[in-house]
């Protein structure tokens, strides 16, 4: 196997180093989420990434695959580096005397590590990126964001005037979506100021069988695209386009058509069946089946209209039984096979170098769509927060981070991920949570505003204040914030949050002189108070402070006192936010 890039540093020893590194959000964010390490003498750390990412208990959890490595002095100034590709990879980092070594590429377990290359093919190894910053994480932050989006990102999608979307998404209603609840959600979504309608699982006839169920939506799925696109909303859609299952229909993907036979990663007993949104993945890798999925991903994203295509599911494989296939073939006698809600996961020693040929072959299938289809955004969801890497991030427009949505999860998936990759990428998923005060429903929508946002329940149950707190709240979101989550520099300005204590993230764009502190109080009962220490801003300069819900008056500051003392927060009830708003002031005599 060939790494990608082996480093090994000169350190002086005993100089004190830390490292920084964060877990994917995958199914729910766990208690710890960014992890900063002492880097001492002895030092060994292996960080692994897939587009799987099962947390195992006890077990260290997949991390969106990039290391932050700086002195622990006061400049903080370090390296780091990551890995742009979303198959199984790995990072090592030990420290030895005077040598730091990391090894970042493919991960070579399970092996021993084989791949198969045809007459004039080539194997390419992962391409990784390495840079250097100073001021500590937010410093490496506030470098690597913008060159995700300059170097990785899609400059058409930077160029939309409304990206990050504001979302009005149908799975709060899970799979019993039908017409009329689509229409009615386009209604609310005009009616609250959202710009996109986004249907999520259960339009289908069945797993596989990627045409709308006509008992559901008896005029198909152009009706309801036309039907948002009429009111000026965008139009996008869930689709597990690389599951098969069950349906007979023409156009299904059937796990016992012969021709489907032969694409699975595992044998399929014939009392197998599909759950409801979930079947057995088809390996991309072979090429007929890439160009298979290649095709019907082009036919529903014309046929249904799309200005989004949404993929979930373990769409990418890893491992897989097939001596046929295009990768090396697995050794038998090591290989395990689970079971898991409908799925066969094969893990075996071909594991890493199955992923390396889907997800080329997957990254192929993305590209094309988007030279055919300039604008149209992809979604990356996959399980929720399973697929966050930088190889998704360069050929697709944002990430589910998490698969679990209320606030504090929104906001640990959040606080984790925003350390590596532009906020604009960043979805949360706002769920139905329990909101008696005004003050808790808008906690409950801001924390899954620092990012993009998507709403994810019945708005028709809301009542008519919390319809007008909403539309507000959305409205100040596309002018305020969102400029600020594009285009400003971000810091973590508390610890991770807890849902206990306080937690806050400011955003401030130099450029425009403006920013923004996120501030949320967690649920003990006496804590009313907190002061955030602000971060980014001229110590000579005055700022005007605005506070958005008024629980404080405007006022001026010195940026030396927003960066050293901090700024105070008042807020009487658990559970509440604020927002406050920052401005230069305009710079008098000698300042
Ligand atoms: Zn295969």
């Amino acid at each position: 196997m060939i790494d990608s890039l082996r480093l090994d540093w000169l350190t002086a020893r005993g100089k004190a180093l830390s490292h920084l590194y964060v877990e994917k959000g995958a199914d729910t964010p766990s208690a710890q989420g960014t992890h900063r390490e002492a880097v001492n003498e002895g030092y060994r750390w292996v960080g692994k990434s897939s587009t799987y990412a099962f947390p195992t208990p006890g077990e260290a959890r997949e991390i969106i695959p990039a290391e932050i490595v700086f002195d622990a002095d006061d400049a903080q100034d370090g390296w780091y580096a990551g890995i742009e590709f979303s198959g199984r990879t790995r990072i090592t980092l030990e420290r030895a005397g005077e040598s730091m070594k990391s090894v970042l590429g493919l991960n070579p377990e399970p092996g021993p590590f084989r791949t198969r290359i045809e007459p004039g093919r080539s194997f390419e190894t992962p391409t990784v990126f390495l840079g250097a910053f100073k001021a500590g994480p937010d410093g490496a932050g506030n470098q690597l964001r913008p060159w995700v989006r300059a170097v990785l990102g899609n400059p058409l999608t930077w160029n939309d005037a409304q990206y990050p979307l504001t979302v009005n998404n149908s799975w709060g209603s899970g799979m019993q979506v039908d017409e009329a609840l689509a229409l009615r959600m386009i209604a609310q979504s005009k009616e609250l100021g959202l710009e996109m309608f986004h249907l999520d699982a259960g339009w289908f006839r069945g797993v596989g069988d990627w045409y709308p169920d006509t008992k559901k939506f008896p005029h198909g799925l152009t009706a309801i695209a036309d039907a948002a696109h009429r009111l000026g909303l965008r139009f996008g859609i869930w689709v597990d386009w690389t599951q098969a299952g069950l349906d007979t229909a023409p156009g299904a993907l059937n796990v016992h058509d012969p021709k489907v036979h032969d694409w699975l990663v595992s044998e399929m007993g014939p009392d197998w069946k599909p759950e409801e949104f979930k079947g057995q993945t088809i390996d991309l890798g072979v090429p007929a089946a890439r160009d298979y999925a290649a095709g019907e991903v082009k036919r529903i994203v014309e046929d249904y209209r799309l200005d989004m295509l949404e993929h979930d599911g373990y769409l990418v494989a890893q491992g897989c039984i097939r001596e046929d296939h295009p990768h090396a073939p697995p050794n038998h006698s090591t290989m395990k096979i689970v079971h898991d809600w409908a799925s066969d996961f094969v893990m075996a020693s071909n594991s890493t170098d199955v992923s390396y040929h889907a997800v080329r072959a997957y990254y192929e299938i993305y590209e094309k769509l988007r030279r055919e289809h300039p604008g149209l955004l992809f979604e990356i969801c996959n399980d929720g927060g399973r697929m966050v890497d930088f190889g998704s991030a360069a050929h697709g427009d944002y990430f589910s981070i998490t698969d679990t949505y209320d606030p504090l999860s929104n906001r640990r998936a959040f606080y984790d991920a925003s350390h590596l990759l532009p906020a604009a990428m960043l979805e949360s998923y706002v769920e139905k949570w329990p909101a008696p005060r005004m003050e808790n429903f808008l906690y409950m929508l801001r924390s899954g505003m620092m990012g993009w946002v998507t709403i994810m329940q019945d708005t028709t149950a809301w009542t008519p204040e919390e319809h007008e707190a909403a539309r507000k709240a959305i409205a100040l979101y596309k002018q305020e914030l969102r400029p600020l989550i594009r285009d400003a520099q971000l810091y973590h300005v508390s610890e991770r949050p807890d849902g206990v204590h306080w937690d806050g993230v400011e955003y401030w764009d130099r450029k425009r002189g403006q920013g923004v502190l996120f501030a949320f109080r967690g649920s003990v009962a006496d804590k009313t108070e907190h002061r955030f220490v602000l971060a980014g801003l001229e110590a000579s300069r005055r700022y005007k402070l605005h506070f958005e819900d008024g629980s404080a008056p405007d006022c001026e500051v010195l940026g030396s006192e927003l960066m050293g003392a901090g700024v105070d927060l008042h807020l009487p009830d658990p559970l509440s936010s604020e927002l406050v708003f920052l401005e230069a002031a305009a710079s008098s005599g000698g300042a």
